[in-house]
Order: structure tokens, then C-alpha cells, then sequence
């Protein structure tokens, strides 16, 4: 949590500020992935016009956590730049605040795991092409690429496959 109250903001001024950002792992299609390092280096914007202020937070993460074809080791970076509003008197817009503002008080970290998870891809890979694991017995494929007897063949391998890469 930032205390707000010692950036004392006039309309029209802006102020930058280096802050940690500690963000908690994050749960994905039943898979953990930590953020590496936990506290993230950021850089913070707040920029105070006549009707309410503007936050903006910059940051580059790096996740660990399993492939989700393979469940090797995986390693996702990102570069974010989130943006939020918080008016002077919203009366009760929604639009016009921000949640992640109370009582003076800015909750970089819930604010920076959101946008992280906004920000992900429906599938974190250890590689683009990764070829996961075999269907049938479950080795790598990546290791060991391998076909069965009769795999090509059978429908119901194909079926099986693309069920697996819908899951
Ligand atoms: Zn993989
Ligand atoms: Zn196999």
C-alpha cells in the first residue's frame, strides 16, 4: 500500500517515482507461477488534472511455472503499462474511480497482479512449438519424439489430441 498523502499534487503537476511492487503468484489452469523476482522495480506516474488524477504504472515481470503442454519449466516475460482514473467528486460513477485507491492509499500490488493477469496468454509454453506430451504413454515428445502403431490411422487419437489441447 502507497500512502498518497505525501504527494502533495497541484492541477497540471506530475511527479515520478521508482516504488517495489510486490506481486503474489498466480494461479493459472490449476498451475502456480511465480513471479520472479517477487519484488518487481516499477515505475510510477501521477499526474493531478482539475477533475480527478491519473496513475500510471510501468513495470517488466518475469514468470516461472510449468509448460502447459509439457509441464517442463516455463518462462514468460511481459512489459505492462496500466493506466488508471480517479476523478475528484465521481458521484458515484463507477467509470470515474478507481479500485485500487482508498482513503489515500494506492494498492500497487493488487493493481499490478490484475493487470498481470489481463495481460497473460491463454497458454504459457515452454516454446511456441512445443510438442507435449505423448497421448498415449506420456513421454515428452520434445525429448522423445515418437509415434505409435496405428496412431496416425486411428480417429480417436486425433480426437484425444485435440481434446487434450483444448483442456
Ligand atoms: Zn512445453
Ligand atoms: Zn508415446
Amino acid at each position: 500500500m502507497l500512502d498518497l498523502r505525501k504527494f502533495r499534487l497541484r492541477s497540471g503537476e506530475s511527479l515520478r517515482d521508482e516504488v517495489e511492487v510486490e506481486i503474489a503468484p498466480i494461479e493459472l489452469g490449476g498451475q502456480r507461477y511465480l513471479i520472479v523476482p517477487e519484488k518487481v522495480p516499477a515505475e510510477l506516474t501521477i499526474t493531478r488534472a482539475s477533475t480527478g488524477t491519473v496513475y500510471e504504472l510501468r513495470f517488466h515481470v518475469r514468470l516461472h511455472g510449468p509448460c502447459f503442454r509439457c509441464l517442463g519449466d516455463a518462462v514468460l516475460d511481459e512489459d505492462l503499462a496500466l493506466r488508471e482514473y480517479q476523478a475528484e467528486s465521481p458521484n458515484g460513477v463507477e467509470e470515474l474511480t478507481t479500485p485500487y485507491v482508498t482513503q489515500n492509499r494506492l494498492d500497487l500490488s493488487a493493481w499490478a497482479r490484475d493487470g498481470l493477469v489481463l495481460a497473460l496468454p491463454d497458454k504459457i509454453l515452454c516454446r511456441a512449438d512445443c510438442a507435449g506430451l505423448c497421448p498415449v504413454c506420456g513421454v515428452d515428445l520434445n525429448r522423445e519424439p515418437h509415434e505409435h502403431e496405428g496412431e496416425k490411422s486411428d480417429p480417436r487419437w486425433a480426437a484425444l489430441a485435440d481434446l487434450r489441447d483444448r483442456l
